[in-house]
This record gives structure tokens, sequence and C-alpha cells, in this order.
């Protein structure tokens, strides 16, 4: 009687990931972060973005989070310089880090701003293909 309800109120809302687990996550993402293979496909990944067209003849994929224009002449540390951001963070899924799939254009501010929050946008809807 004394323990009753205790266990039936978690279940649904607790984190999937044990805490016990993040320390060594975080540690082997921050080892992804500057593997050679993420930095290989986050530079394709940038020049398949700066090559993008638009129907106005205007180049450069905007930034997914403000819908403004990338100048992909601007190079890190500039706050406006492009920026690969995950539509699911790594936070939330470490095995999405290397999916160009998971790759959205995005400044760097805009990209710090946002944080680990989850994105404001319906993913299950994807405007294009990559
Ligand atoms: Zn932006």
């Amino acid at each position: 009687m004394v323990d009753e309800g205790l266990f039936d109120d978690t279940q649904e809302t607790a984190p999937s990931v044990p805490r016990g687990k993040t320390a060594l996550r975080s540690e082997q993402i921050n080892q992804l972060r500057h593997s050679p293979q993420y930095k290989r496909l986050r530079t394709e990944f940038r020049a398949a973005c700066s090559r993008k067209r638009h129907p106005d003849g205007t180049y450069g994929e905007p930034c997914w989070l403000c819908n403004g224009n990338i100048d992909y002449q601007l190079k890190h540390p500039h706050p406006y310089a492009f920026s690969l951001d995950h539509a699911v963070t790594v936070k939330e899924n470490p095995d999405l880090m290397l999916d160009p799939q998971n790759f959205r254009a995005s400044h760097a501010d805009c990209n710090i701003g946002r944080g680990t929050d989850d994105p404001p946008i319906d993913l299950g809807t994807p405007s294009e293909v990559w």
C-alpha cells in the first residue's frame, strides 16, 4: 500500500537513455565531431549547399532556422558563416550524426542559438531529398 502509484506515472515521459550513459556518449560524440569522416561529410555538404540553385537564378541553401541567406564565402568563426546543423539533434540521436539526410544548413549564430532544442518544424514532411 505504501508504494502504490509510484510506478505507473513515469514510463511514457522517462528519457530513453539512462543517465549513466550520457558522459560516455558525449565523449564519443566529441570524437566523431573531430573525425576525418565527419569533416569530409561536412565539407561535401557545405559545397552541395553553396551550389544549390534557386528558381530566380541565385545560389545557396538558406539557413533552415531563420530562412535567411547564407554567405558561403564567410568562414568560421564569423557568426553568419555556414554551420552544419542536425535536424534530429546529435544529443537526441548520435547515430544520425554522420547521416547526410539529417544535415541542415544554418548560420553559425542560429545553430548556437538553437542549442539542442527540438527543431521548430515537422520532421515528418521533409521539403526535399538530398
Ligand atoms: Zn539563420
